[in-house]
């Protein structure tokens, strides 16, 4: 540090220090001259005013440390003017020293009633002034401190809710600070403090004990420390904390009390709260994991001394995750709220019903007599869930699952028979939910298997052991391989291959089914896509999703990038969902199959029948095809109820426009009813069981190799083109092949009545601009000879007139413009043969009723 910044240092000290500031009042020019002489000697900026009015005027401005006041001045004599400067914000607490005449007594009290603070007589004694003023000013400042911490004091005993009180013990005075005022209710109702008026605001319960511990320290000068509740005359209820001492004078002899009283109740209440999430749950006001250990360990060791079983329950709810799937989680809430009032009025008062969290209950049933009463009472939880829970406008329906361990037989402590019930709720769960089941030994070998199936399926997800198999789909009319349904194969060292319906469950309940439905999503399409290069363009690629792989992940943003990279069309590809897929009912739901079918990937109901699907249900949904499950077609040639259920599904789904295929299809009579049904398509042992990828590739080379579809079912779909131009014949041909018709073409109409009635014709589609004949009256024609045949028209903007008419005399069905959208163009093909099978069944297409003329 440099000597000018030590300069520039003490240059503020000084300036920092602020002179203090005295005023001298006198009419006397020669006192005040006295007087400033004097004053600045010891160190204070001197102001002087003649008379009273300019000495308040000078206090309201300079708001002086010190105020030298003569008495005796003419207008406004002294004791007015102090007054007055008492009444001003700057004189208030500034001392005031009057200058009186000798031996003026009366002058002096006058003086001092007036809010003077000290005398000095005239002739002035200047050194003793000095003396005096240099006192006064010290304590001046002292006194200005003390009342600013006074104002300080009270804020924070509001701030801390903290009330103090004194307690003189020789006058009786007592003083309450402004908190303590406000803790009792309020200066109204206390206007005098005090004992007396307080000991009635004490609650009537801790009333007792306040009063004694008030006399045990007035009889022992025992100071106290205790806790209780104060009653304000308003009805509001505090805790307080209150501490008193006993002061002692100079004698040894106790003068006063003194205390403290501090407001706790938040605090306690923040206690109270923390003790009871501590063994409570929130939500349901059951004890929690916490409690329950308490008890269940107090309830065993009671148990034990008696000789008595005890009997532990878990309850979990079957499908609760669905509630709080779609109706979301305040719902879900209200539901467990519902289920612990339930379970709470089922059981007796001895028992505890906990909470463990999630929709998982415990109950601990001590005193159960025997296996009847432990079975009976099981029953009735389960029983309790019958009834709907009605949930604002909704009606929900929640079944429990209840797993039983009794002790000491399935577990001597706490934890052993938590786990040993768990394991028997599992049980329940796996043996189709709504039911209790006990716990059995051979269980925990389950869970023990289960364990050790989920760390294996990890470790084959890291490891790829999967493998894919497919089975060929056969298309009724045509007896061709359609497309394939790819199913996954599990190579599991030291067990062979593992079939899905005994992994797949485990994979779907630990979530592994995402990464292994993604893997089997890009495999199989990265092998239709290879099979497509080899010439097989029309094989569609059928793969499982689970309902699973459509939460929390995007599933048409999946299939997007899994399509481009394989390179596959999207209609080429096909979903099959199980019914529980959809009955998640979520607007999710919807809107992810939405954006699936938006992508032009086909949706099927795999295992159709099996579950709770209307009519009305299906509609809501953008689904192509139902899969009729093989639990019906296995009896469908002898059972007639499922002959009748499968003959239902096929005609709602022509109601719907979906297409079913049939599943399971072992034998050829399954297959000829099948047929018969109008089912589009079969797949089963019958056609091929699953294969690899070499076996199916070989398949496909040698179609011969497939049964035959028996003769009279492979009625071909027979289709007449008719157009002036070869290249549009053949650009249509070659379009339309694909979907496996037997295509007739010519570009005359003459030779097309040829064709006519040497084949079985069930759609036409013909030109409308030909030099020789028009479409329209070529159609027209064709209704007169064959009526029950589809005729579509092809035709340019400009005559659209004429065709218009067309429709409206029967002679055309549908029409087309040119030029057209080859997927439009076939779609409206195959309908026009769906609708040609609709109306006339299994009979010829093209009847002719009378001969061409
Ligand atoms: P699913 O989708 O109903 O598949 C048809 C099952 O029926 C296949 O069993 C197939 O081998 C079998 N099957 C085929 N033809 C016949 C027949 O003529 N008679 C009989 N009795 N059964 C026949 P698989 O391959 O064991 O698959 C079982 C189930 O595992 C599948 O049922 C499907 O739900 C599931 N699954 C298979 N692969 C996957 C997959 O990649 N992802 C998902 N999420 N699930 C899959
Ligand atoms: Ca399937
Ligand atoms: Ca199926």
């Amino acid at each position: 540090m440099d000597i000018a910044t030590t300069g520039s240092i003490s240059d503020r000290t000084r300036r920092d220090r602020p002179q203090a500031r005295a005023l001298v009042i006198d009419d006397d020019p020669f006192i005040r001259l006295l007087a400033r002489d004097h004053l600045e000697k010891l160190g204070l900026h001197v102001r002087e005013a003649p008379d009273g009015a300019a000495g308040l005027a000078a206090i309201a401005e300079l708001a002086p440390d010190l105020i030298l006041l003569d008495v005796m001045m003419p207008d406004m004599d002294g004791f007015e003017v102090c007054r007055r400067a008492r009444q001003l914000p700057e004189g208030a607490l500034c001392p005031i020293v009057v200058l009186t005449a000798l031996e003026d007594v009366d002058a002096v009290n006058q003086a001092y009633e007036a809010g003077a603070t000290d005398f000095i007589s005239k002739p002035i004694n200047w050194v003793l002034l000095q003396h005096r003023l240099r006192f006064l000013l010290k304590a001046a400042s002292l006194l200005q401190s003390v009342a600013k911490s006074d104002a300080q004091m009270a804020h924070a005993q509001q701030l801390s809710a903290v009330g103090s009180w004194e307690w003189r013990l020789d006058t009786g005075r007592v003083v309450w600070s402004e908190e303590m005022y406000h803790l009792c209710g309020g200066r109204a109702a206390v206007p005098v403090p005090g004992y007396q008026a307080f000991l009635p605001l004490v609650h009537p319960d801790d009333r007792q004990r306040v009063a004694l511990a008030v006399r045990a320290a007035l009889a022992d000068r025992e100071p106290y420390d205790l806790e209780h509740r104060l009653l304000s005359p308003d009805g509001c209820e505090r805790i307080v904390h209150s501490k008193a001492d006993i002061l002692f004078g100079a004698s040894g002899l106790a003068v006063a009390m003194s205390g403290t009283m501090q407001d706790i109740t938040q605090r306690r209440q923040a206690e109270q709260r923390i003790a009871y999430l501590a063994n409570f749950d929130a939500l349901t006001g059951l004890p929690n994991r916490h409690l329950l250990n308490d008890r269940l360990t107090q309830g065993l060791a009671l148990a034990a001394r008696n000789g008595q079983a005890l009997s532990l329950m878990c309850l979990d709810l079957d499908g609760f995750k669905y509630v709080n799937d779609s109706y979301g989680h305040a719902m879900g809430d209200r539901l467990l709220q519902a289920v612990a009032r339930r379970l709470q009025a089922v059981v007796r008062a001895s028992d505890t019903v906990a909470r463990l969290g999630g929709d998982e209950f415990v109950l601990v049933l001590p005193g159960l007599a025997g296996v009847r009463d432990v079975r009976g009472m099981a029953q009735k939880l389960v029983d309790a869930f019958a009834e709907p829970f009605l949930l604002g406008q909704h009606v929900l329906r929640v079944s429990a699952s209840v797993g039983i361990g009794v002790a000491p037989a399935d577990g001597g402590d706490s934890e052993a028979l938590l786990k040993n019930a768990d394991v028997a709720m599992y049980a329940a769960k796996e043996a189709g939910r709504n039911g209790y089941r006990f716990y059995a030994q051979e269980m925990s070998q389950r869970v023990e298997q289960r364990v050790e199936l989920e760390h294996a399926l990890r470790e084959a997800v890291e490891r790829h052991q999967f493998e894919l198999y497919y089975q060929p789909k056969v298309d009724l009319r045509g007896g061709r391989i359609m497309g394939v349904e790819a199913l996954v194969r599990w190579h599991r060292p030291g067990y062979g291959m593992v079939s899905p319906d005994s992994f797949i469950p485990l994979a779907e309940e630990t979530r592994l089914i995402v990464p292994i439905g993604e893997w089997v999503l890009r495999t199989a399409c990265a092998q239709a896509s290879a099979w497509h290069a080899m010439g097989f363009e029309h094989l569609s690629m059928a793969v499982n999703l689970s309902a699973h792989q459509f939460a929390g992940q995007h599933v048409a943003r999946l299939l997007l990038k899994v399509l481009a990279d394989a390179g596959l069309a999207a209609n080429q590809l096909e979903l099959e969902l199980t019914e529980s897929v959809l009955m998640s009912d979520s607007d999710a739901m919807l809107a992810a199959l939405r954006d699936i079918k938006a992508l032009g990937v086909l949706l099927t109901l795999d295992d159709f029948g099996t579950g709770y699907s209307s009519l009305a249900y299906l509609r809501r949904f953008p689904i192509d095809v139902l899969k009729i499950d093989r639990s019906f077609v296995r009896n469908v040639t002898t059972d007639a109820d499922d002959a009748s259920l499968a003959r239902t599904i096929v005609l709602m789904a022509q109601s719907l426009k979906m297409k079913t295929v049939a599943e399971g299809v072992e034998t050829a009579g399954q297959l000829q009813f099948l047929a018969g049904l109008g089912c589009d398509a079969v797949q089963g042992y019958y056609f091929s069981a699953p294969l690899a990828a070499p076996q199916l590739t070989a398949l496909l080379h040698a179609p011969g190799a497939l049964p035959a579809v028996p003769g009279e079912l492979r009625r071909e779909r027979t289709l007449l083109l008719l157009d002036d131009e070869p290249n549009v014949l053949s650009a249509l041909t070659r379009l339309l092949r694909r979907d496996g018709y037997h295509i007739l073409q010519t570009t005359c109409a003459h030779a097309a009545f040829e064709l006519l009635a040497t084949h079985d014709v069930q759609v036409i589609v013909s030109d409308q601009r030909m030099p020789t004949m028009a479409g329209t009256a070529f159609l027209q024609q064709v209704k007169q000879l064959y009526p029950d045949t589809i005729r579509i028209i092809l035709s340019g903007y400009t005559e659209l007139s004429a065709v218009i008419d067309a429709i409206n005399q029967g002679a055309v069905y549908r029409f087309l413009t040119k030029p057209w959208d080859d997927q439009l163009l076939r779609a409206q093909v195959r309908e026009a043969f769906d609708m040609h099978r609709l109306m006339h069944g299994g009979g010829r297409g093209a009847v002719p009723v009378a001969g061409p003329g």
